[in-house]
């Protein structure tokens, strides 16, 4: 799977973090302004990039932004090692990631979001004989909860659980939540910034120990991070704050683009 941003995108999402104009990001690039305009369209040239005088001026950093140019991906990831958990992707122009776990053994499962469509969802439940017992939202943008009211529907008995104001909501997210699903456990943290009710649902005690999964909606992406559309600092920060101080094999699901870890964007996301 591609990274959810190249190149060009993440230039573009860090000048308006840092509020520069394409005409200096070009100079600092050492690109005319057409070959700049052309690198943030396509997300690479033929020309020459300075790496390290452009991420100084949009605050990337430049090492890090060079490699992902040069064709960085996190490792592909071995789903396998957490029973049970689906990444499902649906599209509808742009694509979107919503997961489904369960516990093997009660088959109780949850979801997290619900993407565009609710056949896919539906189906894994229904192949698995799964009791769907919740639904949680990361955040409320269109993308992530366009299924909801027909999986509302379909499975009447899941709790709604969400940080949405004035939404529909069965349970709003509270600092002191700690849901149990069969042997796994669900908690969540604040992580505002690309929306104002960002939540990230942290799932432990895998069977043989398999590390934490942390589904982050679009705090961060591999590579990149959601657009600021709150706040471009704090959508940051809170990526430092709430998803780094996570132990660092965490395995990150992402609202789009591919699976990655805590300690693969520590490494390798210019942003950080
Ligand atoms: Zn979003």
């Amino acid at each position: 799977m591609n990274l959810e941003d190249h190149l060009g995108d993440i230039v573009r999402k860090a000048r308006s973090m840092s509020n520069v104009s394409a005409d200096a990001a070009a100079r600092a690039a050492g690109f005319t302004r057409q070959q700049f305009d052309a690198l943030e369209e396509a997300g690479q040239s033929d020309h020459r990039l300075n790496y390290a005088a452009l991420a100084e001026l949009i605050g990337l950093n430049g090492a890090k932004l060079e490699a992902l140019a040069r064709g960085w991906l996190p490792t592909a990831k071995d789903l396998t090692n957490w029973r049970e958990l689906r990444c499902i992707s649906t599209d509808a122009g742009m694509a979107v990631n919503c997961y489904l776990i369960w516990d093997e053994v009660s088959r109780e499962a949850a979801l997290f979001d619900t993407g565009w469509h609710a056949s896919p969802t539906e189906k894994i439940i229904a192949d698995n004989q799964l009791q769907l017992r919740h639904i949680f939202i990361t955040h409320s943008h269109e993308d992530h909860i366009a299924a909801l009211e027909e999986l509302r529907k379909a499975f009447p008995k899941a709790r709604l659980h969400s940080s949405v104001k004035g939404g529909p909501v069965d349970q709003r997210n509270r600092p002191s939540d700690f849901i149990h699903l069969g042997s796994l456990r669900i908690t969540h943290r604040d992580t505002p910034g690309h929306a104002e009710d960002g939540t990230t649902y942290v799932v432990g005690t895998w069977p043989d120990d398999a590390p934490h999964v942390a589904i982050v909606g679009d705090a961060i992406f591999a590579g990149s991070i959601g657009r600021g559309n709150q706040s471009w600092e704090l959508a940051r920060q809170t990526v430092r704050d709430q998803i780094f101080t996570l132990p660092s094999e965490t395995l990150i699901c992402p609202g789009h683009g591919p699976l990655t870890t805590v300690a693969e964007e520590k490494a390798h996301n210019p942003f950080f």
